[in-house]
């Protein structure tokens, strides 16, 4: 994998970066590594910018993707070397992580790419929501760990961690499992007392407080997603005095990391 011979400018951010760009010959190209309503964000605010040229790719893990503002690719690049090709074929200037916290092969892919070729990166992501007064968590490491942590008294068990890993769960039939995705998960027949909501975030309050006082939820399980999109059932789960098995984020890459959008906004205005 060859390295460019394009001088690449710093990468920190200028105090006070313009939001606008003026149009040059070749309009700067970005590369946004999506998935998440951070990425969505980002298109959206660089759809308005005459000056650029963003692509945000998708992994293709959900059937129906939202619709994006701005030229979209699907599917694995094939490592972080294909990455690094791909890179450098489409000659991108600078590439955002915007993947979700728990992507982390992807993350680790990126940084790995973006080294070799020089590219600039930073990562755009939610911090990580902490227990408030009320909260009754138990933090743990793995969805492993998470079916572990239910223990072996029946109860009904609300599964909202995303891209499932049901087969953890498989290991604790005993409970009563009420599971939501957006898509049908595989492995959902693993669990032998499940009830499959199909729904797309984000969610309200009123509606979660429903949702668990309908379904006499006990204990929820999700990751440490952060962001509001889907804290409402943290919320809920506060509320109702209903515990929650926290899965902590993996390790995350060290890269720079925003979690603001008007600061990643600068920062790409500063390495362009
Ligand atoms: P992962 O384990 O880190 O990545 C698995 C592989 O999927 C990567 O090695 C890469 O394939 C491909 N990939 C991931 N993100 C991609 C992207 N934005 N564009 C192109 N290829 C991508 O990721 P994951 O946990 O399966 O998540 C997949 C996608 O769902 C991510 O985009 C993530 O932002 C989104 N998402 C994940 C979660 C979650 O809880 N994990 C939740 C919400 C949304 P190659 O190696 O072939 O390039």
């Amino acid at each position: 994998m060859g390295r460019r011979a394009r001088p690449r400018r710093a990468r920190r951010p200028r105090a006070n970066a313009p939001r606008s760009w003026s149009r040059p010959l070749k309009r700067p190209r970005l590369l946004i590594l999506g998935g998440t309503s951070e990425a969505s964000a980002l298109a959206r605010r660089l759809a308005d910018e005459a000056g650029v040229a963003p692509i945000l790719s998708l992994a293709g893990a959900t059937a129906n993707p939202a619709p994006a503002p701005i030229q979209q690719r699907i599917g694995g690049f094939g490592g972080a070397e294909g990455l690094a090709s791909y890179l450098e074929a489409e000659r991108i200037d600078a590439l955002i992580d915007a993947t979700h916290p728990f992507a982390a092969r992807m993350s680790m892919n990126a940084l790995a790419a973006a080294g070799a070729t020089q590219t600039p990166l930073v990562v755009f992501s939610r911090p990580p929501w902490a227990p408030q007064e009320g909260d009754r968590w138990i933090e743990v490491a793995t969805m492993d760990e998470a079916a572990e942590a239910l223990g072996s008294e029946r109860k009904t068990v609300f599964l909202t961690q995303g891209r499932m890993q049901l087969a953890a769960f498989a290991k604790a039939p005993q409970h009563r499992y009420v599971a939501r995705a957006i898509d049908p998960p595989a492995g959902i027949d693993t669990l032998p007392q499940c009830k499959l909501i199909l729904a797309r975030g984000p969610f309200a309050l009123a509606d979660e407080l429903k949702l668990m006082r309908d379904e006499r939820v006990e204990t929820l399980v999700t990751k440490n997603s952060g962001g509001s999109a889907t804290y409402a059932k943290i919320e809920a789960a506060r509320t109702l005095g209903v515990g929650v098995v926290m899965v902590r984020r993996p390790k995350p890459p060290e890269a720079e990391t925003l979690h603001d959008l008007d600061d990643v906004m600068s920062w790409i205005a500063s390495v362009l």
